[in-house]
């Protein structure tokens, strides 16, 4: 087998690895990036389908946030465009418009309050107006319900109102932000969420799609060292405890293996420790990652268009919430923010669907056909004046789930990892009180400053 060196090896361009690579380059590392894929940025990333330029997963940026934070550390630039400021939440087929920064409970609860009373009276025993009230308390003790809350965001919720509505807008939350359905997401672990993310509000979009923001940080990452991609690692190799090397299928030719200093996956913490063959992995760290990483399953849609389906004339929204839909939870118009993103004049939707639960695996079939009936409820023209440019069901055993985990700390894993000088990166280590790229970049953060006290150049 042919072999090689590098300072630091990066497994996966997703953007913690590349976050992670760019930051050790600029600490002096010489710097390896493997990649299975022919591109860079995993589920934070664009592809091209017609003409039309369409997300793999992610594509708000927190202005904020730490992407940002680490772009202008290793010194790259970031172009991000802000979203259109309204939100519209479809309710029984009515459009209520709200804007970005007051979307949330007390919108909700406006709304409901201005619908048809006889639907929204009944409140499990609390008039209207009391169960409001309590509802809105609850959010201002978040930081408090994070720690004593029992039970699911519904059971909570229950205790105050039985109005599907309103728990049909509880559940498209946890599952739109926290990433879980209302029925299984711990109530402790939404008001954390809460408690410490900001929402998207504060977010905006990369013009030419996600892939552009990777050109900028490959030039950092090239200036001392190298990317390659559509090479998978096969083995990570742990030496007397410590990370040694990497074994590479590189560029679909034969395996290769590079020795460095120090290791960062980015694959997330399960297959970390499968590539490292459990080596040193104890059965506390494995049982305590079996237990916390829930990958999420979801499916990623797109249509294209030649005449606007969505938002309605003299309307500039990019995105709609349709509450008690079979599937799809979140709608986004990326053209309204971003007309590069089809071909010249033409439209296109983004959409993502959720399954009935988010811990178990799905029927990729059935979730086809609940989603096309969705689409149809929603835009009844979307087959005479478009095309589904991509319906892509994702289930828990993909390599590219919404999410490895239930997006607050008491699902995630610490980056560190009990191999020596073996990192994780991305979403499956969030910290807490922060949203998926972020979380990823500042993992990125956290590895790399550890490294930079421990292991020499
Ligand atoms: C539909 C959807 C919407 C989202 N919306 C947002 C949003 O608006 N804002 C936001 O901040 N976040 C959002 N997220 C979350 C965000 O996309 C993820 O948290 C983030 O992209 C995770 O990045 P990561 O660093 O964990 O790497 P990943 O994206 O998981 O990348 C890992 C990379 O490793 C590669 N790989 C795997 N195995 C190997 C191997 N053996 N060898 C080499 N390479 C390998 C993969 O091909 C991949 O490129 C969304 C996610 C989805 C799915």
């Amino acid at each position: 087998m042919q072999s090689d060196r590098y300072d630091a090896v990066v497994i996966g361009a997703g953007i913690g690895g590349m976050c992670a690579a760019a930051l050790l380059v600029k600490e002096g590392y010489k710097t390896l990036v493997v990649e299975m894929l022919d591109h860079m940025g995993g589920r934070f990333s664009t592809e091209e389908v017609d003409g039309y330029r369409l997300r793999t997963g992610g594509c708000g940026i927190h202005f904020e946030g730490m992407v940002p934070k680490v772009f202008k550390e290793v010194g790259a630039k970031l172009d991000i465009r802000p979203n259109k400021s309204e939100l519209c939440y479809r309710l029984h087929g009515v459009d209520h418009w709200v804007s970005l920064e007051n979307r949330g409970v007390k919108a909700m609860l406006d709304i409901l309050g201005k619908t048809d009373v006889n639907r929204t009276s009944i409140m499990g025993g609390l008039a209207k107006e009391i169960a409001g009230e309590k509802i809105l308390g609850a959010f201002q003790r978040s930081h408090d319900l994070s720690k004593k809350e029992k039970g699911t965001v519904r059971e909570w919720l229950m205790r105050y109102t039985d109005n599907k509505d309103l728990h049909d807008f509880f559940d498209m939350t946890t599952t739109n932000m926290g990433m879980g359905r209302a029925y299984e997401f711990p109530a402790a672990a939404f008001f954390y969420f809460m408690a410490n993310v900001g929402g998207m509000a504060d977010t905006g979009v990369v013009p030419m799609g996600t892939i552009q923001i990777y050109d900028e940080l490959s030039k950092v990452i090239k200036s001392n060292g190298d990317i390659w991609l559509g090479s998978p690692a096969k083995k990570i190799m742990v030496r007397k405890g410590t990370a040694a090397s990497v074994v590479i299928e590189k560029e679909g030719n034969e395996e290769i293996e590079v020795e460095c200093k120090t290791i960062v996956s980015d694959v997330g913490p399960e297959m970390t420790s499968r590539l490292a063959e459990y080596k040193d992995y104890d059965d506390n760290f494995l049982s305590d990652m079996r237990v916390k990483m829930r990958p999420v399953p979801i499916t990623l849609g797109a249509i294209g268009s030649e005449k606007r389906l969505w938002p309605p004339e003299g309307k500039t929204s990019g995105h709609l919430t349709p509450l008690g839909l079979r599937r799809i939870t979140a709608v986004m118009a990326i053209t309204e923010s971003c007309p590069e993103m089809a071909p010249s004049g033409h439209h296109l939707l983004y959409f993502v669907a959720t399954p009935p639960s988010t811990l178990c695996p799905m029927n990729p079939d059935v979730e086809v056909s609940e989603i096309k009936m969705d689409l149809e409820e929603l835009f009844p023209d979307y087959e005479r004046y478009g095309k589904i440019l991509k319906i892509e069901p994702r289930n828990i055993d993909h390599f590219l789930p919404e999410g490895r985990s239930w997006q607050s700390p008491s699902f995630c894993t610490s980056f560190k990892t009990p191999v020596k000088n073996l990192y994780d990166v991305g979403d499956g280590v969030i910290a807490g009180g922060a949203i998926g790229s972020s979380g990823s970049a500042e993992s990125a953060k956290k590895a790399v400053d550890l490294i930079k006290k421990t292991v020499k150049r």
